[in-house]
């Protein structure tokens, strides 16, 4: 809640409470560019993935800040990285994709009161001018938390999870989708959301996330 004071005094850093003018200090903005892949880093998946840096340190407390601390001003500066990054790569000619963030189930989302990923699309697609869709899939299941679940069990939980959303139900997009996501890690959301596109005839350029726990390839 924003107060006449809060004008004012400028907020601490949300994750050492150190004076900050930005919205992390100084020190955590070096330590959040510690956790950044160099630009053209690629990954072995079977659709074109771009991540901004490994989901570790630094980058694991700004991500859990902005979603479980209500940090939601943490999307800008990450949604930012993540578009400098994408727009560094060949597919960033593709001008005409349109941006889909990963939805929350609407419980989750009535409880948390933000889909995070909608919030880092909003801050990607300010800088990289491609046009958001935050309506485009509908998350019809609450999931369990994957990670507990071997993987022939991650992908019956996977199973049925999305729906085309109401914006692309009314209207399709003009040509293909990017998916964007917060985190990346076995590719069983994403894989769930590419499939529901694909049944639905509508192509996915890509994938964009901030972190990722995957490794890169080496080169
Ligand atoms: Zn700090």
């Amino acid at each position: 809640m924003k107060t006449l004071l809060n004008l004012f005094l400028k907020p601490n850093c949300p994750l050492c409470n150190r004076p900050a003018n930005t919205e992390l200090c100084d020190y955590c903005q070096r330590q959040l560019l510690r956790c950044r892949f160099p630009l053209g880093t690629e990954f072995s998946a079977e659709i074109p993935i771009c991540v901004w840096g490994q989901y570790k340190d630094v980058l694991k407390r700004t991500i859990a800040a902005l979603k479980y601390n209500y940090h939601t001003e943490l999307a800008k500066p990450l949604g930012y990285g993540l578009a400098e990054t994408w727009l560094s790569t060949p597919q960033s000619r593709l001008t005409s994709v349109t941006v889909v963030p990963i939805p929350l189930h609407a419980a989750k989302l009535k409880k948390r009161g933000f889909n995070q990923a909608e919030l880092l699309a909003k801050s990607f697609c300010e800088l990289t001018g491609l046009s958001l869709c935050s309506q485009g899939l509908e998350r019809i299941k609450e999931t369990e938390a994957l990670h507990e679940l071997s993987p022939e069990q991650r992908l019956q939980e996977m199973q049925n999870v999305f729906n085309l959303g109401s914006d692309f139900r009314r209207r399709r997009p003009p040509s293909s989708v990017l998916i964007l996501d917060d985190i990346y890690t076995t590719g069983a959301t994403v894989k769930a959301a590419i499939e529901t596109f694909k049944i639905s005839g509508i192509p996915v350029a890509g994938v964009v996330a901030i972190a990722t726990t995957q490794k890169p390839i080496n080169r």
